[in-house]
């Protein structure tokens, strides 16, 4: 078992998780008043694959995804798709699950939903009450902010400069502008409300969390995630509700940064693979899990249809390097090669692969380990080396890289993506990048138009126009 360090974004510090106890992560689901985007899915992906690389090192882990299914948003949106917003949130929930089961790395050990820890939510709330942290006011409940000396620890602002984004007609109700809502009394024109001792109304987002978490990992636990854009108010605020209510809470937090987008690129050409399901159904489940895992969890990430080609190209070299290298059947785990006939190299790669991982879950200093190796095996046979990549590939929920058989045979395959002859066809992959290449030309792109071909070459497959449009035919 590694010695795993995590730099934890409210202390700066780097924290060792501990080996005897369970590694509890609670990261922030989605809120589900649409279909998630790709800047959800990283969180989720980063998360999955962290407790997936714990439970491979024989840490004790639990893995918890909640789903915000209460929220101003959902009213919002609801009321605009003309649905009850009570369906209409599990219909987007459904969508969640389906969208983030594509990228093929399983389901967190559990997803709570808001709805169903409202007795959780009401309790906590009381307690808050009961010891002066909340204030009951018109049917609403609300934090009291100053009751909490260490309030603003994660995001470091001062309180000036920290504005709850709640909506203004709160304000009269409020004895503190600083303060924020755990209970929100029903409205006119909201079609949900759950009974409490204030009345009927629902949860605040913040305490929704903060209960949830509890539910689920116990009053302290090791890991507490989520996008970075939720420091402030949101994990500020369930930090000041749970801590107040005599609750340790998260003993280290982890921010992933968020995923930019070029704005006029978006608005054009590129809006609808921002979109999780389209950007798997154009690029695949390996390509978007590998652009996820391109650079260091804690820093932003550039989006655009370049870096999903880019994502592409490296899903298919090691496509590629399967279908060259077979992995050996009943060969012993990389790790056990170590020492015996096949040498050190692909095991000290897995070893320092997993190294990577282990220092703040480094995903692409561990990337290079695998492509090195890659690399060293493509120039000349190393005993064991496809073993291991495909362990290293394992790990980060790509191990179906792996399995890609030897093409072969004829096909081709119309600018459309219909499939017109028997036996093996184009990859959506492949038939993505022709359409790609077709909107390139209708653009008159000539330069990314030749850029796409080339591209489609180096995967085996020659693009022949005719008057019905560009085929793909296999290079022979
Ligand atoms: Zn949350």
């Amino acid at each position: 078992m590694r010695e795993v360090r995590i730099r934890d974004s409210l202390t700066g510090e780097l924290r060792v998780l501990d080996p005897d106890a369970e590694i509890g992560i609670y990261a922030c689901g989605p809120t589900v008043y649409s279909r998630i985007h790709i800047g959800n899915a990283r969180p989720f992906v980063i998360f999955s694959l962290l407790a997936r690389f714990l439970k491979s090192e024989g840490y004790r882990t639990k893995l918890v995804i909640n789903v915000t299914d209460i929220n101003d948003k959902i009213y919002v949106a609801a009321k605009k798709a003309e649905d009850p917003s009570a369906e209409f949130a599990r219909r987007m929930t459904d969508a969640y699950l389906e969208d983030t089961a594509r990228l093929g790395l399983g389901r967190p050990d559990a997803e709570p939903l808001a709805t169903e820890t409202i007795d959780e939510i009401v309790a906590l709330i009381a307690d808050l009450i009961g010891s002066g942290h909340a204030y009951e006011s018109g049917g609403d409940v609300y934090f009291r902010v100053r009751s909490f000396a260490p309030y603003g620890g994660l995001s470091n602002r001062r309180t000036e400069d920290m504005d709850q984004g709640e909506e203004a007609g709160s304000a009269s109700l409020k004895e503190d502008p600083l303060d924020f809502a755990l209970w929100k009394a029903h409205k006119e024109g909201e079609d949900t409300s759950w009974d409490s001792p204030w009345g009927p109304g629902r949860p605040g987002w913040h305490i929704e969390c903060s209960a949830m978490a509890e539910a689920e990992l116990g009053p302290s636990f090791a890991i507490h995630g989520g996008g970075s854009d939720l420091v402030f108010p949101h994990h500020e605020n369930e930090i000041a509700q749970s801590q107040a209510a005599g609750r340790p809470f998260a003993q280290a937090w982890m921010h992933n940064g968020m995923i930019e987008t070029d704005a006029e690129k978006m608005s054009k050409s590129e809006g609808n693979i921002f979109q999780l399901s389209e950007a798997l159904d154009r690029y695949g489940n390996e390509a978007v899990v590998a652009y996820l895992i391109s650079g260091h969890y804690r820093q932003p990430l550039a989006f655009g249809a370049e870096q999903m080609d880019e994502a592409v190209a490296r899903v298919e070299r090691l496509r590629n390097f399967f279908r060259e290298h077979g992995v050996e059947a009943g060969a012993p785990p990389p790790e056990q090669q170590r020492g015996g006939s096949v040498g050190g190299a692909p095991a000290s790669r897995l070893d320092a692969f997993r190294d990577a991982l282990a220092d703040d879950f480094n995903t692409p200093r561990a990337m290079a380990q695998l492509f090195e190796l890659v690399a060293e095996a493509n120039r000349a046979e190393v005993p064991g080396a496809p073993e291991a990549v495909k362990a290293m590939l394992e790990l980060l929920g790509l191990g179906s890289l792996a399995e890609e058989k030897h093409v072969m045979g004829n096909a081709s395959v119309s600018g459309g993506g219909e499939v017109h002859a028997s036996g093996f066809a184009a990859r959506p992959v492949e038939e993505a990048l022709l359409v790609e290449r077709d909107e390139a030309r209708a653009a008159k792109d000539f330069e990314r138009a030749d850029a796409i071909r080339d591209k489609l070459a180096e995967l085996g497959w020659e693009v022949r126009d005719s008057a019905e449009g560009a085929k793909l035919v296999p290079k022979s």
